[in-house]
């Protein structure tokens, strides 16, 4: 544990954006910012400056800020390597295997392409921190605009790979209705009816339902179990290919209206 300190600011209709604060050497991230104003009005509440911006994908609700943040702060720009040509004044590119310094802490680069093709997460692995932009959500994935099943698939089983214990920051807020989609798939799965109660709960009270726990998301999140008995068996396709069960269910999801 380094003590990161994590503020959720919520900007657009539904993104989230993380400000990451190491206390120790004072260093402070921003995780995929949208917008720049948001971003400079939290630092000056807390008190803090801005040293690095941290993208996870190119698409403009992750990096619309970065010029902005750069002009104002000269904070230092990380992002994915595959996709360094499409991340505004990115000053390093990452790639998985490499490591991501952040004074006493550290994030190894995950290399998860499916979203869009270059994707990466940071995994700061002693403080059980996941930024994992639009792959994985609470209960849900991203959608397939530059990747195939099969690759997401792939990236989506590196996270489950992670401990329980890892807090899941994605990039937006749509728990609730992909909870409604994935009750559609597995009706009966105990672990899924009970955390959406909590889920309606949380949205109730005007609360974020992020960061979720991956374990949580492991024994409810449909488009992590596509190579379970149960989650097969209820879509009628018992002994069948995850890549194949994980792609129907996602065209299903792209489907749903509820
Ligand atoms: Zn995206």
């Amino acid at each position: 544990m380094t003590g990161l300190q994590i503020v959720q600011i919520p900007v657009l209709s539904d993104n989230y954006v993380y400000l990451v604060h190491e206390p120790r050497d004072r260093l402070t991230g921003v995780v995929d910012p949208s917008l720049a104003e948001p971003v400079l009005e939290t630092l000056d509440r807390q008190g803090w400056k801005l040293d690095y911006i941290i993208n996870t994908h190119h698409h403009w609700d992750h990096t619309g800020g970065n010029v902005a943040l750069k002009a104002e702060t000269g904070a230092f720009i990380v992002g994915p390597q595959a996709e360094a040509q499409r991340i505004p004044l990115i000053d390093r590119a990452l790639k998985e295997g490499e490591r991501f310094r952040f004074g006493q802490a550290e994030a190894q680069i995950l290399d998860i392409p499916g979203h869009t093709s270059g994707h990466i997460a940071y995994w700061f692995e002693p403080d059980d921190v996941l930024f994992c932009g639009d792959t994985l959500f609470s209960l849900g994935c991203g959608r397939l605009f530059e990747g195939t099943p099969a690759q997401m698939w792939n990236s989506l089983s590196k996270i489950r790979r992670l401990p329980d214990s890892t807090r899941v920051y994605c990039g937006h807020e749509y728990t609730e209705a992909n909870g409604r989609f994935a009750l559609t798939v597995e009706p009966e799965n105990a672990d899924l009816i009970s955390m959406m109660a909590r889920i309606r709960a949380t949205r109730a009270r005007g609360q974020p339902t992020v960061p979720s726990r991956l374990g949580d998301e492991k024994a409810a999140n449909p488009f992590l179990r596509a190579d379970k008995r149960e989650l097969q068996a209820a879509i009628g396709m018992a002994g069948s290919d995850p890549v194949a069960v994980f792609a129907r269910v996602r065209s299903q999801k792209d489907n749903f209206r509820g």
